[in-house]
C-alpha cells in the first residue's frame, strides 16, 4: 500500500536519483563551459547508500526509479548498481536518462543488469549544431547510442529535445519525421531558466511548446494518445501510420504540479520534493550520523527522512513569475 500521499492528496510513487554531478558534455542550457565546481567525492552518496534509500522508499510506495545526473554513465560501476537495484522487491521500473554518448558500449550491459528503459537527450540532428549546444558532444556517438538501445530493447525509448528559440526550433519537423520510421518517442521540452550561458537573455530564447504544437497541427494530423497521468507530464500524439510518438512537456507555460508524483535525490544526498524549490531534507547526514549497525533503526531513520520530504512538497512551482532574467537554478547539481 502506498504510504506516501502528500498534504494535497498526491500519491508519490516515483523517485529520480542523481548519481553524479559530473558530465562529459557542457550543454549551453545546463552548465558553464568551465569553472564548474564539482562536489567532493566523499560528499557524493555511495551506491550502497542510494540502494538503501531506494529500498526504503519502495517500502513506502515508490514503484519507479529514474537514474540521472550529471551523466550517469560516467560514474563507474553503474551497471552493477542497477543490478543491485533490480533485487529490490516491488520496484517495478528502473529507467535512466543519458546523453547517449556511452550507450554504444553500455546498452547491453545495462539491459542485462535489469534496466527497463532509457531517455536520451538529443537537441539537434545537425552535427555542427549538436556540437555547439553540447560543447563537445558527438552526434554520431549519440545516434549510435540510440541504435544500441533499440537493438537491446531498452524500450520505450524517449528522446528529450529541449527547444531554444533561434537555436534548434527550426528542426522540429526533422525530429517529428523521425517518429514515422522508428519507434522513438520524441518529447519536446520547454527550456527552463537553469542555463548558465543563456539565462541572461532567457526570455528571448524561451519558446512555448504551445507555439510549436500549433505549427505542427497545421501540417500534420496528430492523433492524441491516452496515457495515464502516472506516466509523466508529457501529452502524447502520433502521426497516422507513424511508429513512434510525439510528446509535449510544458514545464513552464502550463505546469503539471497537481499531478506531480515524484521526489528527487541529489548526488550529494539531499531529498528534494520539487525541482524548483530550495526545500530539501539532508538524508545523507541522517544516514551517516547513525552510530548503530541496527538495520531496523537505520531503516526507520531513512523512512522518516523520506516522509519528511514528502510532507514539505510544495503545491507547485511559480517559475513563470519567479524567474527574472538574472535568476536561475542549477539543474546540473540537482539532476534533471
Ligand atoms: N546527462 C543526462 C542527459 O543528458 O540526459 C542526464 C542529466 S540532464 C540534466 C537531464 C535532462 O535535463 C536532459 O534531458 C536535459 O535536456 C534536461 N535539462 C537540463 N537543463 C535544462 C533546461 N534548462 N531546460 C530544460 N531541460 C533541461
Amino acid at each position: 500500500m502506498n504510504k506516501m500521499i502528500d498534504n494535497l492528496g498526491r500519491k508519490i510513487s516515483y523517485i529520480r536519483v542523481s548519481v553524479t554531478d559530473r558530465c562529459n558534455y557542457r550543454c549551453i542550457y545546463c552548465r558553464p563551459e568551465d569553472q564548474f565546481e564539482f562536489i567532493p567525492h566523499q560528499e557524493i552518496l555511495r551506491y550502497e547508500e542510494i540502494a538503501e534509500i531506494v529500498e526504503e522508499a519502495v517500502k513506502l510506495g515508490i514503484t519507479k526509479v529514474r537514474i540521472t545526473g550529471g551523466e550517469p554513465l560516467v560514474r563507474e560501476g553503474i551497471a552493477d548498481f542497477i543490478r543491485q537495484l533490480r533485487k529490490i522487491n516491488k520496484l517495478e521500473d528502473i529507467s535512466l536518462t543519458t546523453n547517449g554518448f556511452f550507450l554504444p558500449e553500455y546498452a547491453k550491459k545495462l539491459k542485462d543488469a535489469g534496466l527497463t528503459r532509457v531517455n536520451i537527450s538529443l537537441d539537434s540532428l545537425q552535427e555542427e549544431k549538436y556540437n555547439r549546444i553540447t560543447r563537445g558532444g558527438s552526434l554520431e556517438k549519440t545516434l549510435k547510442g540510440i541504435d544500441s538501445a533499440l537493438k537491446v530493447g531498452l524500450l520505450p525509448i524517449k528522446i528529450n529535445t529541449v527547444l531554444i528559440r533561434g537555436i534548434n526550433d527550426d528542426e522540429v519537423e526533422d525530429f517529428v519525421r523521425l517518429t514515422l520510421r522508428r519507434p522513438l518517442n520524441i518529447r519536446f521540452i520547454e527550456f527552463m531558466p537553469s542555463g548558465e550561458e543563456l539565462k541572461d537573455n532567457y526570455r528571448d530564447k524561451f519558446i512555448s511548446i504551445l507555439e510549436i504544437k500549433e505549427k505542427l497541427i497545421k501540417k500534420y494530423l496528430l492523433d492524441p494518445i491516452k496515457i495515464s497521468t502516472e506516466n509523466g507530464p508529457a501529452k502524447y500524439y502520433r502521426i497516422k501510420g507513424g511508429q513512434g510518438t510525439i510528446g509535449f512537456i510544458t514545464a513552464l507555460s502550463q505546469h503539471f504540479c497537481k499531478n506531480c508524483n515524484r521526489i528527487r535525490l541529489t548526488s550529494e544526498g539531499k531529498l528534494r520534493p520539487c525541482l524548483f524549490s530550495n526545500k530539501e531534507v539532508d538524508i545523507k547526514q541522517a544516514i551517516r550520523n547513525v552510530k548503530t549497525e541496527d538495520k531496523i533503526i537505520k531503516s526507520k531513520i531513512i523512512r522518516n527522512s523520506i516522509k519528511k520530504a514528502v510532507s514539505i512538497k510544495p503545491e507547485g512551482h511559480k517559475l513563470n513569475e519567479k524567474f527574472s532574467n538574472r535568476d536561475s537554478f542549477k539543474m546540473s547539481k540537482i539532476g534533471g
